[in-house]
């Protein structure tokens, strides 16, 4: 195993509130690592720190080996290193397939050429049908976003994201607001598109961490309360604590 993405000592204070402290974390090449904890343990602020949202107070982040601590969030992302599910990113007015297409102009620095040759325009197509298919909405080539359920829309956003071709994905709640149909469907999905890559993802349903996750960070008060597979993390008096006394 070798680490994809590494933080040492990650620290984040507003205005001397410290809401992350002294953060170590390791999550190794093609493995899926959740980062759990009860509200206000600082998930979403380390979640931020590591996409480049956030600049940390202290400490540094590498990623491949290289240090990213004063990457900008667009560097890290040419990197391969990607943040999805931010709906925002869809273009509810656009088809299921132009959003994916567009998204893959964004990856090769095109701008939108109307007059495009109908042949590129087909390679397009193909390559981004196949993105598509890959998160099961084949059915849904020539539907616009907007016409969309929940589930299915956040589907769209994994295929814009894949369309990125990154090596390691961020994932921030993807199953906030789910129902349970869409949380399976999502769950199914993030296992295939795991191969060969690594993720890291923020979750609060317990039963999809339990299910997807090679392993697990704890925080608790901005700090790292315990690590491991779901079995050694659930057991811990700590965690158990913590969320008990949340
Ligand atoms: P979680 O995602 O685990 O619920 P957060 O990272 O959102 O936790 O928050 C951790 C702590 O940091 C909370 O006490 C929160 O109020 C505080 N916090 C988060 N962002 C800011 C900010 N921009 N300014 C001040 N305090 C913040």
């Amino acid at each position: 195993m070798s680490a994809m993405l590494q933080a040492s000592g990650l620290t984040k204070e507003f205005k001397g509130f410290v809401a992350v402290n002294n953060v170590d974390l390791t999550v190794e090449r093609g493995t899926i690592h959740a980062l759990i904890g009860p509200n206000g343990a600082g998930k979403t602020t380390c979640f931020n720190l590591l996409t480049k949202f956030l600049q940390p107070t202290r400490g540094t982040i590498t990623y491949d080996g290289r240090d990213i601590t004063s990457m900008s969030a667009a560097d890290i992302a040419r990197l391969g290193l990607v943040r999805s599910f931010q709906i925002s990113a869809v273009f509810d007015d656009l088809t299921v397939l132009e959003n994916v297409r567009i998204a893959m102009q964004r990856r090769r620095g095109d701008s939108y050429d109307f007059w495009r040759s109908e042949v590129v325009l087909a390679q397009y197509d193909e390559e981004a049908r196949g993105y598509v298919e890959s998160v099961g909405l084949g059915d849904f080539l020539n539907h616009r976003a907007a016409e969309l359920s929940y589930g299915r829309k956040r589907a769209l956003e994994i295929a814009t994201t894949l369309a990125l071709e990154p090596e390691m994905l961020l994932l921030d709640e993807p199953m906030a607001g789910m129902a349970q149909a869409d949380v399976d469907r999502i769950s199914a999905l993030i296992k295939r598109i795991s191969e060969g890559r690594t993720i890291l993802m923020v979750e609060h349903n317990l039963s999809v961490v339990a299910d997807l996750s090679d392993r697990i960070t704890v925080l608790a008060r901005g700090e790292v309360l315990a690590e491991g597979d779901y079995d050694t993390v659930s057991k811990s008096p700590d965690v158990i604590d913590a969320y008990i006394g949340a």
